[in-house]
């Protein structure tokens, strides 16, 4: 018999929402407490920018049992996402677990010698402390700010000039008639940038370290969902776990993966003009492909092609009253500078003590399945197995930690089974896939196929491909099959 838990479920977004079903599901006692007014983490209104949408295609942006509406775009908006997760919530009945403007500020493990964890909470001036049997961690890698600034910074706004996070630009208002300058190489800065052209800057200029690999949403005119998903094509990528057999055969096909990806090279360079605009990549396509590949906004190539976006290679050296120097020289005049630099991967509110064990010296998390760490008992990860279709990611996940926390893996593993999985996921991370080092380890793509055949497996899935192997091997990874694959998992029930 499962013993009924208490767990609490940390953060309101994707990840959050799935965790709580999971738990709640297999008859858990669930307390989510989510810090803002709302659910949606990333894609709650106030977070985003404007015209901000989905890299994913919206059949690859789902829970299993949920599907967007018929009538959202391919790539829906994120007003669309935010109202899809809330209506994901009222299917489930999930706003009665949660508890919103709730801070998690610190846990530590409980000192009434139980197992779990002390959670110290806070809601306005209240602050208090709660005894839980687990905890489902669903913060994401967005939560906090990476602030950085620059020499001038001060005398840059004393002359009125402004300087903002990417998450803080949400109204268009703010870049009408202005000079706009957008720092960083990822989707959120070509996204501002074209939003402010698209909403009447004066002159917008868009500054990265160095020039990425971008995926438009359709490639030689087929939308990327038919051609980058697939398990044959996951296949091409050095995945861990080999064993002599796939060497040999990985390298007798070695030679025919190099020109298929010259062939794609070719094909965006040729699409998107990448070289007049000196957007052209150093590193191979097939080593950059991790979670931080960013889908080409639209309109962003157009925008270059007529001069109203200007890119520079480099970064901020210094502000000078209205100027900004860049570290090629470039001088640029500015009125707003929006810093599109990300955020920082943390688990704050957890002790140093326990974060030490979690991530290594040089940030790599240590997780066993992008989940649980040997050395932390009694908490999971949810949604830190990140990927291009996060969603599904997150609900797999959550499916396989509610069984991990039970007890109820068909393999469930020791504490030695999961350092030796882990030593050997960060040697193949460090020495065979440095872009696998990404968000400190803490991303699946582009391995979904792999990393979810590996949850099946551990939860006794009796089915886990579709029965028609073309489909199986030429398609994406299908919400309504891994449904299926979930439910033929062993059931149970706790209490
Ligand atoms: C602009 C943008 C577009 C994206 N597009 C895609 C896409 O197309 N496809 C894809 O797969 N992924 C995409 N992503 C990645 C996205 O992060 C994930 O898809 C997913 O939304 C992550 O959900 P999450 O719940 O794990 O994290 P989040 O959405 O970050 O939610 C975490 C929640 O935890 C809360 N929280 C944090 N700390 C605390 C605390 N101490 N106490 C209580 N609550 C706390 C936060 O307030 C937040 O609500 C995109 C991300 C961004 C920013």
């Amino acid at each position: 018999m499962v013993e009924r838990k208490k767990v609490a479920v940390v953060g309101g977004g994707v990840s959050g929402l799935a965790a709580a079903k999971a738990f709640d599901e297999r008859g858990h006692r669930v307390v989510g407490f989510e810090r803002s007014h709302d659910f949606g983490g990333v894609w709650e209104l106030s977070r985003s920018y404007p015209d901000v949408q989905t890299q994913s295609p919206k059949d690859l942006y789902c829970y299993t049992d949920h599907p967007m509406p018929d009538d959202y775009p391919e790539w829906p908006k994120g007003p669309q996402v935010h109202a899809y997760l809330h209506s994901y919530a009222e299917k489930h009945d999930l706003h009665r677990l949660f508890r919103l403007n709730t801070n998690v500020k610190s846990m530590d493990r409980r000192t009434d010698g139980a197992p779990g964890w002390t959670l110290t909470l806070e809601a306005g001036s209240h602050i208090w402390t709660e005894d839980f049997d687990f905890v489902a961690i669903g913060t994401g890698q967005f939560s906090d700010k990476n602030i950085i600034t620059h020499p001038g910074q001060d005398g840059f706004e004393a002359a009125g000039g402004q300087v903002m996070h990417s998450s803080e630009y949400t109204d268009p208002e703010t870049v009408k008639d202005k000079r706009v300058v957008v720092l960083g190489g990822s989707k959120s800065a070509t996204d501002i940038a074209v939003n402010a052209v698209n909403c009447g800057a004066a002159a917008v200029h868009w500054v990265y370290l160095e020039p990425m690999w971008r995926v438009p949403y359709f490639v030689g005119g087929i939308n990327f969902k038919r051609l980058l998903y697939m398990r044959a094509q996951e296949q091409q990528f050095n995945a861990w776990g080999k064993n002599g057999f796939q060497r040999i055969i990985a390298a007798i096909f070695k030679p025919l993966v190099w020109v298929n990806f010259r062939g794609l090279e070719t094909l965006l360079k040729t699409q998107l003009g990448l070289k007049k605009y000196g957007l052209v990549p150093k590193t191979p396509i097939e080593k950059e492909v991790s979670c931080s590949v960013p889908i080409v906004t639209p309109g962003l190539f157009e925008a270059l092609k007529d001069g109203k976006i200007r890119n520079i290679q480099g970064t901020f050296e210094r502000y000078d009253g209205n100027t900004i120097h860049m570290t090629g020289g470039e001088e640029v005049q500015a009125d707003i500078a929006i810093l599109a630099v990300g955020w920082k991967l943390g688990v704050p509110y957890l002790p140093h003590a326990y974060l030490d064990k979690l991530v290594e010296s040089d940030g790599q998390y240590r997780t066993y399945r992008l989940a649980v760490n040997p050395d932390l008992p009694d908490m999971g990860f949810v949604g830190f197995n990140s990927s291009f279709c996060t969603i599904l990611s997150a609900e797999m996940i959550a499916n396989w930690l509610v069984r991990y926390a039970d007890g109820q893996l068909a393999d469930q593993p020791d504490a030695a089974q999961m350092n030796a999985d882990i030593d050997m996921m960060l040697n193949w991370k460090r020495n065979e896939r440095p872009a696998a080092q990404i968000y400190g380890g803490l991303c699946s793509a582009p391995f979904h196929f792999k990393h979810f055949d590996e949850l099946l497996a551990d939860m006794g899935a009796k089915k886990r491909k579709r029965s028609n192997p073309l489909a199986e091997q030429f398609s994406y990874p299908n919400h309504k099959a891994y449904g299926e694959f979930l439910a033929s998992c062993p059931q149970y029930q706790a209490g």
